[in-house]
């Protein structure tokens, strides 16, 4: 609901919302609650067809990758953000998983105090760590792993001046969870190995997690692209690389998430 300021402007807000993973139970109840209560809702793709179709047409706007497959600008998002607050809207700008991971959630947030829009923060189930969960693997365990490193693989790992060190990641011993990783597998999952890791090591692959038609490829760093390959896995995937993915082999006669309609085998 907008904030009326009684000096002839309406002033709306905006409220960062994190979706979760894609299932509509896993939806925070104030998520679900300003769905209901928002005047706009802007998203992309990734909140998933469950969560999305909650919200009626006439009160969403897809701010995702459009027909011809290119993204809409992020200054576009901000700007219709600022547009729509000053029109005295509530807009809930959704975001899959938590809007603060990998989600330039904190773009859009600085974007929003920059102009004088008023906003909130609404955290979510980030799939970074809920995907690897319905898979059955904890990406920490007393046994196998005491850390764990949330990563984009989406930037070239051979550039020179990259982002990510996965010579130091190697190193933590600890599980390794990469976001926008299914392209650059190949580049990782070789870095990965000459900066020490055993070949041997488990790696999974969660795909669409608590979507319709998850699926749930596993492998190690060796075998790991040709199991994507055979699969023919495609984004949004979550890649688990550590001993903590074993554990699905341990449990799986047993787990019952409910999601998967598929499995690719990997070893
Ligand atoms: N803010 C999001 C991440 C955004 S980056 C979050 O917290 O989950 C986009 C990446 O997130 C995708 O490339 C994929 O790696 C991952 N992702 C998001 N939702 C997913 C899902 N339902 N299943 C698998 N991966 C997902």
């Amino acid at each position: 609901m907008s904030d009326r300021t009684g000096d002839g402007g309406d002033v709306g807000h905006v409220s960062l919302v994190g979706s979760g993973p894609g299932d509509p139970e896993l939806l925070t109840v104030k998520a679900r609650r300003l769905l209901d209560e928002a005047d706009v809702v802007l998203h992309d793709k990734l909140p998933g067809p469950d969560i999305i179709s909650l919200v009626p047409e006439d009160r969403r706007e897809d701010v995702g990758k459009r027909a011809g497959g290119e993204w809409t600008p992020q200054e576009y998002t901000n700007r219709r953000l600022v547009e729509l607050a000053r029109e005295g809207k509530h807009v809930v700008r959704l975001k899959g998983g938590d809007p603060f991971v990998f989600g330039r959630g904190g773009e859009e947030m600085e974007h929003l105090a920059s102009e004088g829009v008023p906003f909130e923060v609404v955290p979510g189930v980030t799939s970074a760590i809920a995907g690897p969960a319905v898979a059955g693997i904890p990406v920490t365990h007393r046994d196998h792993a005491s850390s764990v490193s949330f990563v984009t693989g989406h930037e070239d790992p051979t550039k020179e001046e990259s982002a990510v060190d996965w010579d130091a990641l190697a190193a933590t011993g600890g599980t390794i969870v990469v976001l926008m990783g299914v392209g650059k597998l190949p580049a990782y999952s070789a870095e990965l190995r000459s900066a020490g890791l055993d070949p041997e090591t488990p790696v999974a692959l969660v795909e669409r997690a608590t979507w319709p038609g998850m699926r749930v490829a596993t492998g190690t760093l060796e075998t790991i692209v040709d199991v994507r390959d055979e699969a023919g896995i495609e984004p949004p995937a979550i890649t688990v690389v550590g001993d903590v993915a074993a554990t699905r082999d341990r449990v799986r006669a047993f787990l019952r998430s409910g999601y998967e309609t598929e499995v690719g085998e990997g070893r």
